[in-house]
């Protein structure tokens, strides 16, 4: 048998998951081995006042096919939701809250002298931003990072008042850390023909598809993780959990107990001990509030850094982004985000939703608080350096719409004998 048929998945989060069930399908025997006692990685439930809520992602960018193919042929098409599409709100430095600019991609406004562009970061900064149009496409076009572009062609006001807590919000780094390419798919381009980043951004808006930018499933995202497994089941892969990897070479995997498992390995979790890491933690607090109902802040709020008396970067009003949410409880469901060093505890996150909706909130009826570390995206110049098959966040990016894809592509590589198995 051909050593490419037999592949040792190492890593059972969404990108091992998902090139497991390629692998799979395209005719090759595959043994996964995840560490935990759980597979789905940072896709996963919790229990909050009786409702099985994600505990990590809740939902995927709308931008390319991959996810909502995965979706159609694991049989969830008819459960996906799109959130309220009332905006999210900026909680500014100074300690007021102003909605989002309508027109904007990743925080970047597409029309800097808009009127809710000015109240969100002031006259001065918006003029700034609005030099955009008269620098020629070039400049930053060769940007790396999402920080390094809006600095250069809009401003340090616009990415630290608009685009930083966005990004941070939404993707937990700074933007000097965010690809540029994988965070905004086709911004690049669309600068160097439109000849600015704000007509750029306008024109991917139009690009997109209608409505919301993010989408999920009723009853939530980690019910795709629930079906992959079963996919993989019925497949006949060999899941194993509670097996750690600790050492692999091009024929195969040892395990933390010595156990040397053989085949060609394709790393779904990055080993290196020395991969950055990034520490993020979740509260979701359940009150009995029926008067936020009526969604004060839209679906949310994003913390500008340096906001006084909240120690949260970003707050997802659940119940009132997530209709499938309300329709199940009679309670407000409220998550929290909180960066590295923040003692994170239920009191702190109502008092914190105290502040960010500007409305009294109650003692929580139930909450969760959810610690999760991540790494960072591995630099360009270590890819593959020994030969090893990569897919997972260190290697794409974060998030599943740029993880999914990424991780078929490179499971859709690897030589497998002909006759697959029909999906
Ligand atoms: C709080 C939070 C909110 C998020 N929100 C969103 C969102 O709304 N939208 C979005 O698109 N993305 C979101 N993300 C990011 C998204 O969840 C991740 O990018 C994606 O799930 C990463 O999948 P992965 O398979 O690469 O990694 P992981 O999910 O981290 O999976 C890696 C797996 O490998 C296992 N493993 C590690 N080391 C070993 C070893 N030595 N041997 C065997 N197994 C090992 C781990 O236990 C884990 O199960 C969020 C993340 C967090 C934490």
């Amino acid at each position: 048998m051909p050593a490419a048929e037999r592949v040792v998945i190492v890593g059972g989060g969404v990108a091992g998951l998902v090139a497991a069930r390629a692998l799979v399908l395209a005719g090759c025997e595959i043994e996964l081995l995840e560490k935990s006692e759980r597979l789905g990685g940072q896709l996963t439930s919790h229990s909050v006042a009786g409702i099985e809520l994600d505990a990590g992602a809740e939902a995927y960018a709308v931008r390319g096919d991959a996810v909502p193919t995965l979706l159609r042929s694991l049989h969830l098409a008819d459960d996906i939701v799109h959130p309220a599409s009332t905006p999210a709100w900026l909680h500014r430095a100074d300690g007021s809250a102003v909605p989002l600019p309508a027109t904007s991609l990743l925080g970047i406004p597409g029309v800097p002298l808009a009127q809710d562009v000015i109240d969100a970061i002031g006259m001065g900064a918006a003029l700034r931003a609005q030099l955009d149009n008269l620098l020629p496409g070039l400049v930053a076009s060769k940007a790396q990072s999402v920080g390094e572009l809006v600095r250069r062609r809009m401003g340090q006001a616009v990415l630290d008042g608009l685009v930083a807590p966005v990004v941070r919000g939404v993707h937990s780094v700074s933007p000097d850390e965010l690809d540029l390419d994988r965070a905004a798919p086709g911004l690049r381009g669309a600068l160097l023909r439109q000849g600015s980043l704000a007509a750029a951004v306008r024109s991917r808006r139009e690009s997109a598809p209608a409505g919301a930018a993010v989408a999920s499933l009723r009853g939530g995202l980690h019910r795709m993780v629930s079906a992959l497994v079963a996919d993989l089941d019925r497949f006949g892969v060999r899941v194993r959990t509670g097996v750690e990897v600790t050492e692999v070479d091009a024929d195969g995997a040892r395990t933390a107990a010595g156990e040397r498992v053989t085949g060609e390995v394709l790393l779904a979790a990055p080993l290196r001990a020395d991969a950055p890491r990034t520490r993020v933690t979740v509260a979701t607090i359940a009150v009995d509030a029926p008067e936020l109902a009526d969604a004060p802040r839209g679906t949310g709020v994003l913390v500008a850094a340096g906001a006084p008396d909240v120690a949260a970067r970003a707050l997802t009003h659940l119940t009132a982004k997530w209709e499938w949410i309300a329709e199940s409880t009679p309670l407000q469901f409220l998550r929290l985000s909180y960066d590295e060093g923040v003692e994170v505890t239920p009191e702190l996150a109502r008092r914190d939703a105290e502040a960010l909706l500007g409305r009294r909130i109650p003692a929580p009826v139930d909450s969760a608080v959810v610690h999760w570390e991540r790494v960072g995206r591995r630099v360009d110049a270590e890819h593959a350096i020994d030969g090893m098959r990569r897919v997972g966040e260190a290697e794409s990016g974060t998030g599943l719409a740029t993880v999914i894809p990424y991780a078929l592509d490179v499971a859709n590589a690897i030589p497998s004998d002909a006759d697959g198995r029909q999906d």
